[in-house]
């Protein structure tokens, strides 16, 4: 047996790679991964601005406690610059995001003066207010965005105010996907006594895709030596990665693991967790190979400890591991000792505090378990039993 974590661990020290770079459109840069440190080349707003519509003063020219009369002497609209400067016992009528005129420092809002003609009358004000400074955003020379950030839109946003319409991101990893089983069958045709429907595809390419890989689909693969091996050899040339569910437990059938040994290099694990014991892991030919349990929330759940980090890792991401949270457990769950068990939950804010419950039965085939639930609730290997009241981790899906 070795624990969650030390296989996490050992995974991660294989993948020391990430790929390459390419160069896309900010527009089709969601959600992918920054392959370089983004330098900003100017300041973000390049200029002093203002921040409303109102009025550019100097602020040394408005007497503290008394009001001033000013002429307006010209009018800057956003995009415009102001050529003069404003004098003493002048103010320029400015609109939002027009840089300020040489002279000014502060901008009344136009709400809180009194115009007549080109005469306005203005109360004292603090130095400064309403101006936007220049860099305030972004400063020239700085860091603006570290690689292996995730492309979020405010973070594209962020880019093209640096005037950038490319962005240099890391390929998706290819992971090559197979199903295998005497049993499974395709969706859409027709299922005989005794076949199930292919479950865990779809979950793992959904979950592929929603961490940022390119899915290639080979299929379900019946439990056939030659077949096997073919099929995976042929995942292995596609796909930085392969993902294989079912046939590595110890039934009559798991193939997997007999034929792994004649192409790769593999380690089957016990790990110390529930659901999802069994994993297989290491490589055929140059791709990285996981090798999954059938088990649909065994598969998934193998999934998000083991591969999805992976997959993050060869993407370039920064951040491997999700966030957690603490939650309040409003029912009892039974937990052996010695293994990190992982429920589904339902985390709520109720009662002023976040509260968790599991989904119901837990059972490792039971899907309905994790489409149910909004969270995993991770119970440690050296803690027993949770009592209601007890403090629990959860890692929202
Ligand atoms: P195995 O590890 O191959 O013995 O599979 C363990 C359990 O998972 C068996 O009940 C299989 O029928 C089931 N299983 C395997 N592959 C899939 C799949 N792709 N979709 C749904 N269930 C599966
Ligand atoms: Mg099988």
């Amino acid at each position: 047996m070795i624990s969650v974590q030390d296989g996490q661990n050992q995974i991660l020290h294989q993948l020391a790679e990430s790929t390459p770079p390419e160069v896309v459109a900010v527009t089709r840069a969601r959600d992918r991964v920054l392959a370089e440190d983004l330098h900003a080349p100017f300041d973000v707003p390049p200029a002093d601005n203002s921040a409303v519509d109102g009025y550019a003063v100097a602020s040394d020219d408005v007497p503290a406690a008394k009001t001033r009369e000013l002429d307006v002497v010209a009018e800057i609209m956003a995009g415009a610059m102001y050529a003069g400067t404003v004098a003493p016992g002048q103010t320029v009528r400015i609109m939002t995001g027009a840089p300020m005129p040489r002279g000014a420092d502060t901008v009344y809002p136009q709400e809180v003066v009194e115009r007549r003609g080109d005469r306005l009358r203005v109360g004292p004000i603090p130095k400064g207010s309403n101006v936007r400074q220049r860099g305030e955003d972004i400063q020239a020379g700085t860091v603006a965005l570290e690689r292996g950030t995730v492309l979020r839109p405010q973070e594209l946003g962020l880019i093209t105010s640096l005037g950038q319409w490319q962005v240099l991101v890391h390929r998706r990893p290819r992971v090559a996907l197979l199903s295998t089983g005497d049993e499974v069958v395709e969706p859409g045709t027709p299922r005989k006594a005794g076949q199930i429907y292919d479950a865990n595809r779809f979950t793992l390419r959904g979950s592929i895709e929603q961490c940022g890989g390119e899915v290639i689909d080979l299929g379900i693969v019946a439990d056939v030596r030659d077949e096997l091996r073919a099929r995976l050899l042929e995942a292995a040339e596609v796909g930085d990665m392969v993902v294989t569910s079912g046939g590595v437990s110890v039934g009559a059938l798991d193939l997997v693991k007999d034929v792994l040994g004649e192409i790769g290099a593999i380690d089957f694990w016990q790990v110390a967790m529930q659901p999802g014991r069994p994993l297989a892991f290491g490589r055929v030919r140059s791709a990285h190979f996981f090798g999954l349990p059938g088990n649909p929330v065994a598969s998934m759940l193998a999934f998000m400890l083991f591969v999805r980090p992976a997959i993050y890792k060869l993407g370039g991401r920064r951040r491997l591991f999700p966030e957690t949270a603490e939650a309040v457990a409003v029912e009892a769950m039974s937990k052996k000792k010695g293994r990190r068990e992982f429920k589904r939950g339902v985390v709520r804010w109720q009662n002023g505090r976040w509260e968790a419950r599991t989904t119901g039965p837990q059972g490792s085939g039971i899907l309905s378990s994790m489409a149910a639930g909004n969270c995993l609730i991770v119970l440690d290997e050296d803690r027993g039993d949770v009592a209601v009241g007890d403090t629990v981790l959860v890692e929202p899906f």
